[in-house]
């Protein structure tokens, strides 16, 4: 009780109270002034929308996981049109690059539309993480999860329109997503210099959105393994989201009654997805995009 009063006397000052300084007058050309030379200079963005189809939103917390980067991204680079989360604004509109997270539910008509719609108005679409390429836990689901209408339902966004651009994975990487926008900032609105690195970052996400319909563990046995280019390095255990790959005696071992096909031991295998073509410019491409996040 002592110690409890005299932290109370402590906390209630005995002191006379210290006078309130007088509250600061407002010069308000002087405000007006400093705000007018805070402004930034205009940059040419280019336009980004987000159609948001059936899947289970881990894409778009992946994006949001850039935290700073997507703030630089949206502050120098990106005018974010519409997005029914960080933008509150669902109606689909004319842009340059739409991203598209989730797999279509045919017997959904209004997503049939959007996707359709989506297409029409983006002069490059981009398939968002494992759902939109794939289908994934959206068609390959176990173990009472299943969603409704069917699994079978539920197309990849490529079943249905032309894919520019995939970025793989459950749920992509933060940086992955960042490094698109960048890319496809560069791409679009960079100098002939900058062009040409963001079509090298871009080719191999290119190529697979060519084929974009279908991966799995199934894709990594026949493309790697049986190959004989398996070197044991685990980076496909370590990417798979529901552990269908484990490492035996120093080779991925498969089950694929766990696959949900999203594609990310695919995309994560230095042995199977990556394109040689981009070694030789993998420092310049670094420091575009850490030069252009600055
Ligand atoms: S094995 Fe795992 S990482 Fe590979 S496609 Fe299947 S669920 Fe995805
Ligand atoms: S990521 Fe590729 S190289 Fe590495 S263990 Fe898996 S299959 Fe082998």
């Amino acid at each position: 009780m002592g110690l409890l009063s005299s932290v109370f006397k402590k906390n209630v000052s005995e002191e006379p109270p210290k006078p309130v300084a007088a509250p600061q007058k407002t010069d308000v050309a002087k405000k007006a002034e400093t705000t007018t030379k805070e402004v930034k200079p205009v940059v040419d963005k280019i336009t980004l929308g987000y159609t948001h189809l059936s899947g289970c939103t881990g894409c778009t917390v992946a994006l949001a996981d850039n935290y700073g980067g997507l703030l630089t991204l949206l502050d120098k680079y990106v005018d974010l049109k519409y997005m029914p989360t960080l933008a509150d604004v669902r109606h689909i509109q004319q842009v340059d690059v739409a991203i598209v997270e989730g797999s279509v539910c045919i017997q959904d008509k209004l997503a049939v539309e959007e996707i359709k719609e989506t297409r029409a108005k983006a002069a490059v679409v981009v398939a968002l993480g494992g759902c939109a390429a794939y289908g994934n836990i959206t068609r390959f689901a176990r173990g009472g999860q299943q969603n409704q209408p069917q699994h079978e339902s539920y197309l990849p966004i490529g079943d249905l329109i032309k894919v520019d651009v995939l970025i793989p994975g459950c749920a992509p990487t933060p940086e992955m997503i960042r490094n698109v926008a960048v890319m496809a900032y560069l791409l679009l609105k960079g100098t002939k210099e900058q062009k040409d690195l963001a079509t090298a970052y871009l080719k191999p996400l290119m190529t697979m959105a060519a084929g974009c319909n279908a991966a799995c563990a199934c894709d990594i046995m026949t493309s790697v393994i049986n190959q004989g280019l398996c070197m044991g390095c685990g980076s496909c255990a370590a990417a798979c989201p529901v552990r269908a790959i484990t490492m035996e005696f120093g080779k991925p071992n498969l089950n694929r009654d766990l696959c949900i096909k999203c594609g990310a031991c695919v995309a994560q295998c230095p042995r199977g997805f990556f394109n040689t073509d981009v070694i030789s410019e993998y420092e310049a491409i670094n420091e575009a995009i850490m030069a252009a996040l600055q």
